[in-house]
């Protein structure tokens, strides 16, 4: 297995530039998603490590090795894509070995790789079936199976679970996080679905633009978003924002909207006194927000958009002026479309950023 830089990765198509400037290093044996919304150069990034494109600038590295001008037969890196792109004219165990075949592997030693990559991946009893027998799910771990017995350095992975219903969708992620677990593989990972990220990767790349946003664990990712980009794209639903203006009286800093005003704490007063101009951004997650019907001190008036139980959580729209708060309270608590409410904010959990630059400051 192998670390994996990218440095100052640049790609551009005509004049359109991709990925700009992209630096980053996957570990030896870590599981990296490159998330994004559709367009952010995910894909693109992931090719330019495959050889599938030419970089603009820049250098990729394998195990310290710059690989730019390498071939891609030759850059001991395996390839799984959404499609999966199995033979149909070929049994499992013969997709299963065909990587092989083609680099003239002694027929025995085939064999071999086969078997051991269809018992870690569990499809020993589908060997000798054909593609079109088998489930979509099945069909994805033959995909896995066929970059498995190349062994090589890195694998890099392409939504593959993409073309999967919901339920396997969740089966799969748990089997390729242990997969990885099991080979303490390189793996590179794009994904759109910021859910798939959280759940599988030691670290996320998150792109937007073709500019790496945050590159970070998902815990830090999540609790600690490098800006407003971030924060609005990891975690479901999504962080609550609410532009307001900072305003100092006697010493103590306030966040004040259209009809509301909030004290800040001495941290986050500290942290709002740091933005570029007075125009400031809330950020609170619907799990750190309080729910009230009655006027409390400190909270600020909202009214119920609308209910929307989920089972395990009740998600509370709720409107402040023009903006609308997700808030989760417990699945039985009583509320209803237009009750008059009030919003209790944690300040610890409280994020705040600057509105001209987008970055967070608290
Ligand atoms: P998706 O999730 O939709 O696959 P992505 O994040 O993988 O998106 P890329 O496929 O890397 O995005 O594309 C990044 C940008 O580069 C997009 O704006 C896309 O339109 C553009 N692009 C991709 N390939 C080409 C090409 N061959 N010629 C010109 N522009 C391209």
């Amino acid at each position: 297995m192998a670390q994996v830089d990218f440095v100052n990765v640049d790609k551009s198509y005509g004049s359109f530039r991709a990925v700009k400037d992209v630096s980053f290093t996957v570990g030896d044996g870590e599981f990296v998603a490159l998330v994004g919304p559709s367009g952010c150069g995910k894909t693109t990034t992931l090719n330019l490590i495959a050889g599938l494109l030419d970089l603009t600038g820049g250098e990729i590295r394998v195990s310290g090795k710059v690989i730019n001008d390498l071939d891609p037969k030759d850059r001991d890196i395996a390839m799984v894509f959404q499609n999966y792109a199995l033979y149909p004219n070929k049994t499992v165990a013969q997709n299963l070995g065909f990587p092989l075949r083609m680099r003239k592997v002694a027929k025995a030693e085939i064999k071999d790789k086969v078997e051991e990559a269809a018992r870690l991946l569990d499809i020993t009893h589908l060997l000798d079936r054909y593609p079109r027998e088998l489930s979509g799910g099945q069909q994805q771990r033959v995909a896995l199976g066929r970059a498995l017995v190349r062994d090589p350095q890195v694998f890099l992975m392409d939504e593959p679970l993409s073309n999967l219903d919901a339920k396997l969708r969740v089966q799969m992620r748990a089997e390729l996080k242990r997969f990885h677990q099991d080979l303490n593989a390189t793996v590179i990972y794009v994904t759109h679905d910021q859910l798939e990220a959280m759940t599988m990767a030691d670290k996320m790349a998150v792109m937007s633009g073709g500019v790496l946003q945050q590159y970070d664990a998902p815990e830090r990712v999540f609790e600690e978003p490098a800006n407003l980009f971030v924060a609005s794209f990891v975690g479901s639903p999504a962080m609550n924002l609410l532009p307001a203006t900072r305003v100092e009286r006697d010493g103590t800093v306030f966040a004040t909207g259209e009809g509301w005003e909030l004290t800040l704490s001495d941290r986050n007063g500290a942290a709002a006194r740091r933005s570029e101009t007075d125009a400031i951004i809330l950020g609170a997650r619907h799990s750190s927000l309080a729910l009230h019907e009655t006027e409390t001190s400190g909270a600020i008036p909202a009214r119920i958009y609308t209910v929307e139980p989920t089972g395990d959580l009740t998600y509370a729209h709720v409107e402040v002026g023009d903006k609308t708060f997700v808030i989760s309270v417990p699945p039985d608590r009583r509320i209803a479309a237009d009750q008059p409410v009030w919003i209790g904010f944690d300040q610890n959990k409280l994020h705040l950023f600057d509105a001209k630059t987008e970055q967070r400051i608290a």
